[in-house]
Order: structure tokens, then sequence, then C-alpha cells
């Protein structure tokens, strides 16, 4: 079995195939985790941005409730790595009265999600997080969503996976396939082929160029992220905290991690200017003392758009072993452990997964 792309979505496939005992190969043109999933902000946040409960939100549940017996388990197999998941709440703010209006909507769907929403009014939520500005009249916290370190979880993951008798071919892009009666016979790299009985097309936005290659058109798409780490001074915050037009992270090693632009650029690569300096904005807006914060480091991701929002996750239309995994937008994070295990699932049976029926790419034939 082939993998392209070592992202935190192939190596949640990898490591839940070699966990079933399948071998795998995993292929990526850098290194393993260093494109969207090493930009990310670790936010596991299934209720993200309030949408009515839909499949979307019903599989970052299902997602969110993996990850503690993912992260024990990685605890074990990879023990130097501490992973930093943490299940101690978001906090999502609004600063004017129709904001925090739109925010308690969610209340509503609070059952059908299955995540308890706590509604904070002013003084409450600044008791929740002191330093948050005078001008959040209220919001919600969802104690039960969190964060994990993108970065070292899928160092884990891979390492674990490594361990299971994956083997990763770094630094190798992948060219193009060898076909014959709609099957692919080999992926062709820059250094060379590799045969395969099933491959799992996983490369993020670039997804779409290389699904060319078979003649399929994919329409994963980028959608560029900027960040900014704040530092140099003591975490003014325990919580994510989530507002309209930015949030904020705090990591295990005193950042507060600042995010994020959306936009729709194409394959544009870099930090902007005024991008970055939207990203302050949001932050000193929701904590007003980060402004006497120094930049540490700025950054930037494509996240694998997808027309509807939503995963492509499943068989690729027209092609008897070739399966993808991808489209997984804001959050491929979140949604690593359940993709891993469903489409691990769907592979070794042979047969589509009816879980996964809501995802399929065939959607958009
Ligand atoms: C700024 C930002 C903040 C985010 N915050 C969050 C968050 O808080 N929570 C959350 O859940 N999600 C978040 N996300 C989204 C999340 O990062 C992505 O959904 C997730 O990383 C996608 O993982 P992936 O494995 O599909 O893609 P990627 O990590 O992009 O991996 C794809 C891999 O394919 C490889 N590849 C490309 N072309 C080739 C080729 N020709 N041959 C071989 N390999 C190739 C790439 O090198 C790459 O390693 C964020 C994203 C960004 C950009």
């Amino acid at each position: 079995m082939v993998i392209v792309g070592a992202g935190i979505i192939g190596c949640a496939i990898a490591y839940e195939l070699s966990r079933r005992g399948a071998s795998c190969i995993m292929i990526d043109s850098r290194l393993a985790g260093m494109a969207s999933t090493n930009a990310a902000a670790g936010i596991l946040a299934p209720l993200a941005e309030f949408q009515r409960p839909g499949a979307l939100v019903q599989l970052g549940m299902e997602s969110l409730r993996l990850y503690p017996q993912w992260v024990e388990r990685l605890a074990e197999e990879a023990p130097d790595i501490d992973v930093e998941f943490q299940l101690n709440g978001v906090l999502r703010v609004a600063f004017t009265e129709e904001e925090l209006a739109e925010l308690r909507k969610g209340l509503r769907y609070q059952d059908e999600a299955g995540l308890e929403l706590v509604d904070l009014d002013q003084t409450i939520v600044r008791e929740v997080e002191p330093r948050l500005s005078r001008n959040v009249v209220g919001g919600l916290l969802c104690p039960d969503e969190g964060q994990v370190s993108n970065q070292l979880f899928t160092l884990a993951l891979s390492r674990a996976a490594k361990q299971r008798g994956v083997r990763f071919c770094e630094r190798n892009p992948v060219t193009g396939f060898r076909r014959s009666q709609g099957r692919v016979t080999a992926v062709r790299t820059a250094m060379g082929e590799y045969a395969c009985d099933q491959i799992v097309l996983a490369a993020g936005p670039w997804t779409r160029p290389i699904a060319k290659k078979l003649g399929a058109d994919v329409p994963t798409r980028p959608i560029r992220g900027q960040m900014v780490a704040l530092g140099g001074m003591r975490t003014p915050i325990r919580h994510v905290v989530w507002g309209p037009r930015g949030y904020l992270v705090p990591r295990a090693n005193g950042l507060v991690f600042a995010g994020a632009t959306v936009e729709d650029v194409g394959f544009r690569f870099g930090t902007t200017q005024r991008g970055l300096a939207q990203v302050r904005r949001a932050a000193k807006e929701l904590v007003p003392q980060l402004s006497q914060a120094q930049d540490q480091f700025t950054w930037f991701g494509l996240r694998p758009g997808s027309p509807d929002g939503l995963p492509m996750l499943g068989a690729l239309p027209g092609w008897e072993n070739v399966t993808l995994a991808t489209g997984h937008f804001r959050n491929g994070i979140l949604l690593a452990p359940i993709t891993g295990e469903l489409i691990a699932e769907e592979i070794l049976a042979g047969r589509p997964n009816e879980r996964l029926a809501p995802f399929g790419p065939d959607r958009f034939e």
C-alpha cells in the first residue's frame, strides 16, 4: 500500500493501517508533517464556527472522542514525545450584542451536538479569562474542547508508524503513476517507482494536481492561513480564545499563537505584512495586553479546502484501488484520528464504509 502525502492525515492513516497489520510506504515531497500540518494552531473544536450540527460536526465529535485513546497509545509507543494534549475548554467571545446573539444560537444545538456549552455574561467571562478586553460583552465556554501540539502529535504518529514497519520516503515528490485496467500499479517518484496494490492520495491541496495525472478532477483548493507566535511576556490566557476576527492559543512553551487569515489566493507561499497585521490586530482586540508582546516568529500554511467545506474521504471515482483523504480545511488536526480509522477500515474491508457516505468524493461528479 502506498500513501502519497505524510501530513497528519497520511500519517494517521499509515499508523492505523500498520496497527491492523497492513504494510505501507509513505511518500512525501517534503519531510513528514511539514506542510499545512506544521502550520496549524492545534485547536480541537468540533463546534469551531458554530455551524448547525451536521455531518462535519458529528465527524469532529467522533474524532474528539478518539483523541484521548490515541494520545494514550502514542504515549506508550513514542514515550519521549509529550503531545501537549489538553481538553481544557475553548472560549468563544463576542464584542457586540449581535455577535453574542449569534453565538447563543449555538446553545440550541448543544444536546444534538453532544457537547456542553456554558453561557457566560460580561462579568463571568472575565473571571474565566481576566485579561480579556473590557469590550467583550459575553461568551460561551465549551469545557470539553481543547488543543494538542499538531507538530508533536504528528511526530509521535510518524514515529509509532515507523516502529510498526511503515517506510517513509521523504523529500521524494510523486511525479506520476503506472496504471493498468482501472488500477494504479505503481507510483512514480523522483527516486524511482513503488509498486502498489492500493494507493491513498492524502497530499492536502496538492491532491488536485496529483490526481490530474490520473485524469481525475479532485476539487481541493489551497486556502492560505497566516499566524504569529507572540511571546516575551507571561502567558496572559489559559484557554483557547476565539473571537469574531481571530483566535488565540496558549501553548505549553509559554507562547501565544495568534491566528489566522483565511485567504483564497491559490498556491501563493509566504506571509504578507497585511495578513500578519490583521492577525496582530485581532489578537490585541481580544487581549489588549498582547500589544506589549513580541513577535517570536510568523508563518503560513495552505489549508486543503473543498467546495462544500467537507473533507473528501473514500474511493476516487473511476479507479478501483485509489482512495482519497483530503479537503479537511480548518479541521485536519481534529479530524486525523477518525479519518485514520475510517479510511483504514474501508481499505481493509474492500467495500465502502457507510459512515463515510456524506464525504464521498463522488458527490462532486
Ligand atoms: C494557519 C492554519 C491553522 C490551522 N489550525 C488548525 C487547528 O487549529 N485545528 C485543526 O484541526 N486544523 C487546523 N488547520 C488545518 C490543518 O492544518 C489541515 O487541515 C491539516 O494539516 C491537513 O493535513 P493534510 O495531511 O491533509 O495536509 P498537509 O499537512 O498539507 O500534508 C500534505 C502532504 O502532501 C505532500 N505532497 C504535496 N505534493 C506532493 C507530491 N507531489 N508528492 C509527494 N508528496 C506531496 C506535502 O509535502 C505534505 O506533506 C490549520 C491550518 C492552517 C494553515
